[in-house]
């Protein structure tokens, strides 16, 4: 009897436990993905929508699955509804004998999970998870008293403890088709926009899928000499890009950990640089981990002294930022790099993070969601992880007089100015000295550089000085109560 694959975050052949399972077992396979908007769980709002850059790279991501799927002799089926109606009656029509699918450690998916389980058990049909989405189980780092590390530090130490996560599990040379049913067609689930179409940012940037993956990677490793400087500088290529194809599970964290130690033995002296891009991807856990222990990680804060932060209602302001508009340069640069091309470099997103909530006074709440919205890689973990980090309402707690000064990030970070100009191009003709702050030109300089300050590119929508003294009362404010 048939046994049914169902596809979610992980939409890959190779290391997809549950699908290696299926195809070994020698049944029929039916890769199912399910567009699940109707559960009840996906309601509630630990499990908001996806946002519109992520429903875009979703339907790449399918087309690139589903053509890899057909060329080893199996089929994407493509299915609408709630997972625990829409899976028990698939299963009903081809009469398949388990459902095995990969766990998304977080509490709406598990709960989904457990309803799926339950009406499948009333048919008398098994089902089988399996682990591949993290570098180890939320379960396996706990302390004493029960619950996940709150510290990064001695978090990534356990996982170094464990050496590492298990070795990937290849991809299915061959699957024995399972009876042919209807599927949904993907354009009538109309992912992508159309009018107006503001994907074209997207188109130009990224090749979603698994194949495109592990060409990232490849490439990544090769030039991964200097990543651990090179990763701060965003003028430079310095960092893999990964990012959403890891959301959309078409690489693994454990394929990419197991290629990263594989380079590290080969290429001693890369150790560093590779050691610390294996603590970037472990803060993807810890985010994840966090997220497991705390499912309303995006809407509540960490610290709940937090609660009672004076935040600024200021639309103006919000849209300002939102479109790139606030007279920083290097806040203007990521905010529209995130608009074109669906990501902004790391650097720069705890940059415009701040200025938000520290010079702008507004909730953390609302960048997360304008990131939730325009990310390709907006993660339920990572993104509010970050935010409440940033904002110093999280875990490992930044300390809460660090504002960023964003003419001293840009100086430092982007000295000659080549990240601005690419994102800003009105600051084309100004000096790398300038090109952090318009403002401080002189008449003639402006003149020089064709560009009217106030029309051609704002005034800052707040002094910096003022900003930060403004912020720094207003944290003193919740420190003291
Ligand atoms: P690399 O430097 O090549 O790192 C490799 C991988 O490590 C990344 O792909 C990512 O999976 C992981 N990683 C790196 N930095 C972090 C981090 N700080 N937290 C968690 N994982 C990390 N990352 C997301 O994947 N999704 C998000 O929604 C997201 N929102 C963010 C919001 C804010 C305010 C900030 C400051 C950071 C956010 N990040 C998020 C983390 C980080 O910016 C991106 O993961 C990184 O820029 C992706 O680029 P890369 O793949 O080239 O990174």
């Amino acid at each position: 009897a048939p046994i049914i694959v169902w596809f979610r975050d992980d939409l890959r052949l190779s290391d997809h436990p549950a699908l290696h399972a299926a195809a070994r077992s020698g049944a029929p396979v039916l890769c199912l993905y399910l567009l699940d908007e109707h559960s009840k769980q996906i309601k509630a709002p630990q499990a908001r929508p996806m946002g519109g850059a992520t429903r875009w790279w979703l339907a790449q991501s399918l087309r690139a699955l589903s053509a890899r799927i057909d060329a080893i002799g199996g089929t994407l089926v493509l299915r609408q509804g709630a997972a625990a109606k829409v899976i028990p009656a698939l299963a009903r029509e081809i009469d398949a004998s388990h459902v095995y699918w990969n766990e998304i450690a977080q509490a709406p998916h598990l709960a989904i999970a457990d309803d799926v389980t339950e009406a499948l058990a009333d048919l008398d049909i098994g089902t089988e998870s399996f682990a591949g989405d993290l570098l180890t189980h939320p379960n396996t780092i706990r302390m004493k008293e029960g619950r996940g590390l709150r510290v990064f530090t001695p978090f990534f130490k356990r996982i170094l403890a464990m050496g590492g996560p298990a070795k990937p599990v290849p991809a299915p040379k061959k699957l024995i088709a399972a009876p042919k049913v209807k599927s949904d067609k993907l354009d009538d689930w109309k992912l992508e926009p159309s009018k107006p179409d503001w994907a074209g940012g997207l188109r130009e940037s990224w090749t979603p899928g698994e194949v495109a993956a592990h060409r990232l990677l490849k490439a990544f490793l090769k030039n991964i000499q200097g990543y651990a400087a090179d990763r701060d500088r965003p003028d430079r290529d310095g960092t893999s890009r990964l990012s959403p194809h890891l959301r959309f599970g078409e690489i693994s964290p454990r394929q990419i950990w197991h290629a990263a130690q594989f380079t590290a033995d080969e290429h001693p002296k890369l150790q560093s640089d590779i050691g610390k891009f294996l603590s970037e991807l472990g803060w993807r856990d810890f985010c994840r981990h966090l997220l497991f222990d705390i499912p309303d990680l995006a809407t509540r804060n960490l610290q709940e002294s937090f609660d009672d932060f004076p935040w600024k209602t200021d639309r103006k302001a919000l849209k300002a930022w939102q479109r790139g508009l606030t007279g920083y340069p290097i806040v203007d640069a990521g905010m529209r790099e995130l608009w074109h091309t669906g990501v902004m470099h790391n650097r720069v997103r705890m940059v415009v993070a701040s200025f938000l909530v520290k010079h702008l006074l507004i909730d953390w709440r609302h960048g997360e969601a304008w990131f939730w919205d325009t990310l390709v890689d907006a993660d339920n973990g990572s993104n509010p992880a970050n935010w409440q980090w940033v904002a110093g309402s999280g875990a490992d707690a930044a300390p809460y007089f660090r504002v960023f000064n964003p003419i001293l990030q840009g100086e430092k970070f982007d000295p000659d100015g080549d990240y601005v100009r690419r994102w800003v191009p009105e600051l084309n003709n100004l000096s790398a000295k300038l090109v952090h702050q318009p403002w401080t030109a002189t008449p003639m300089e402006l003149k020089e550089a064709g560009i009217k300050l106030g029309s051609d590119y704002p005034m800052p929508i707040i002094d910096h000085k003022e900003g930060r003294d403004r912020a720094l009362k207003a944290y003193k404010t919740i420190r003291s109560s």
